[in-house]
């Protein structure tokens, strides 16, 4: 019963499929309780019709006697000899004028009445001396019915009952067992964490469709933990694969502008946040529009490829190079001073000025002009960008190959 309990608490499918079994049985077995009685009933009725019928022709000389004689204590003493046997409901007795001489019993309107012709045989001629009326007991058939009706119905319900639990159990140990596995599991199951196949220990052995099924299930949860976790791999490698299609520059591999502006305005923040200094430097290359020119744009890329290495190789992993135009670069200094962004303006003239290329005659190489100055305090990046490519400007026009700070931030050695 308690397994019976915790299987209607839990299982909705289990409470479903015994309320529909015994509804269904319930009704089934009225049905045909109520046919095979209906049939019992017609058939003890027809028994009670044919003894009734009997006691009353064996009776029938002697009542007619009875009446011939006149004798109505005789045929009164017959009629309740009759009522004793207990088949009749009530009794008739009347003479040849239809008078009735004997009445016992009670009367039942709706019940069919019996008539019997009393005849009696003097001096060898046969007369009709009256009639012998009678209707049977039919309330014992019907009570009996009645009860085995009751009788029937409960012990039908309790065999269907007890039926019912067996067929559920036998259902539980087969389908639904297995069907809060599956569910539990599914509802667990999370294809990019770790995988931890359906349980099958206890299945260990039988081969039924439900055992096949949750194999079938395990194992398509493997395939999709699987290709999920690959997914996942490949998805890593493809979004960093973009990210850094996304900042850097196609040509040089430095950072691209958008991302180098991004770098700066971060970098600036740290800096004002941890008090140091920012310096800013800007780049451009010398007449390259005639390399381009005189060696064709492949050697000019390669240029660009070249002088972008040299210059990388000189800076520090906190500093950021980036490709901010054609042949345009810039640099972020983090703790820049004076000393070390005069040392590496002249250190990134020097890189660059030593590259080889086999295009270009032996007494010529590639020089680039340099702007450079600090981020101020009260200035945004763009503001000290602009100052760094005027001075960029200036060195130009003061014939390349050059570079120029603001008049404060050169070093003492210099000024
Ligand atoms: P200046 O000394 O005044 O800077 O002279 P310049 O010739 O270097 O300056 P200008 O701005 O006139 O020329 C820049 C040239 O750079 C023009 C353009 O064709 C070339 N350029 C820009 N981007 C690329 C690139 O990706 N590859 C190549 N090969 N050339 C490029
Ligand atoms: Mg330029
Ligand atoms: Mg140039």
């Amino acid at each position: 019963m308690a397994f019976l309990s915790r299987l209607i608490n839990t299982s909705r499918l289990s409470r479903v499929l015994l309320i529909r079994i015994l509804l269904f049985s319930g009704l089934f077995t009225v049905i045909i309780t109520a046919v095979q009685l209906s049939l019992n009933y017609q058939k003890e009725t027809e028994e009670l019709q044919t003894i009734s019928q009997q006691l009353a022709e064996t009776n029938a000389p002697s009542l007619a006697r009875a009446l011939w004689e006149l004798n109505a204590t005789k045929a009164n003493d017959i009629g309740i000899y009759l009522m004793r046997i207990g088949l009749f409901k009530s009794i008739t007795i009347k003479n040849e004028n239809g008078d009735t001489m004997v009445f016992l019993g009670e009367k039942d309107i709706e019940a069919h009445q019996t008539s019997i012709k009393l005849q009696f045989e003097y001096s060898g001629r046969t007369g009709t001396v009256g009639t012998f009326e009678y209707q049977i007991v039919t309330d014992i058939v019907k009570r009996k019915i009645k009860d085995d009706f009751i009788i029937i119905l409960i012990s039908q319900f309790i065999k269907t009952f007890f039926v019912s639990i067996f067929i559920l159990f036998i259902i539980h140990k087969l389908v639904i067992r297995h069907l809060n596995e599956i569910s539990n599991w599914l509802n667990n199951f999370k294809p990019e964490s770790s995988f931890s196949p359906l349980a099958l220990e206890a299945d260990k052995g039988s081969s039924n469709e439900m055992v096949k099924l949750k194999s079938a299930i395990s194992e398509m949860g493997q395939q999709v933990h699987k290709h999920s976790t690959g997914l996942e791999k490949v998805v890593a490698e493809r979004t960093a694969e973009l990210e850094k299609l996304a900042y850097t520059d196609s040509l040089t591999g430095v950072t691209n502008r958008g991302a180098f502006l991004q770098a700066a305005n971060e970098e600036l923040n740290r800096s004002r946040r941890l008090s140091y200094d920012v310096g800013v430097m800007m780049l451009d290359l010398d007449h390259f529009k005639a390399i381009n020119d005189t060696y064709g744009h492949d050697a000019g890329d390669k240029v660009l490829k070249q002088v972008s290495q040299a210059m990388a190789n000189c800076l520090r992993k906190e500093d950021t190079l980036g490709r901010i135009g054609g042949e345009e670069f810039a640099v972020i200094t983090p703790g820049a001073d004076k000393r070390g962004m005069h040392k590496l303006a002249s250190r990134l003239q020097q890189a660059i000025a030593i590259l080889n290329f086999s295009f270009l005659p032996d007494n010529k190489n590639i020089t680039v002009s340099i702007g450079y100055t600090k981020v101020s305090n009260d200035e945004d990046f763009k503001a000290a960008l602009k100052r760094a490519d005027e001075h960029l400007y200036t060195a130009k026009a003061s014939g390349r190959n050059t570079f120029i700070t603001d008049k404060g931030f050169l070093p003492r050695i210099v000024s």
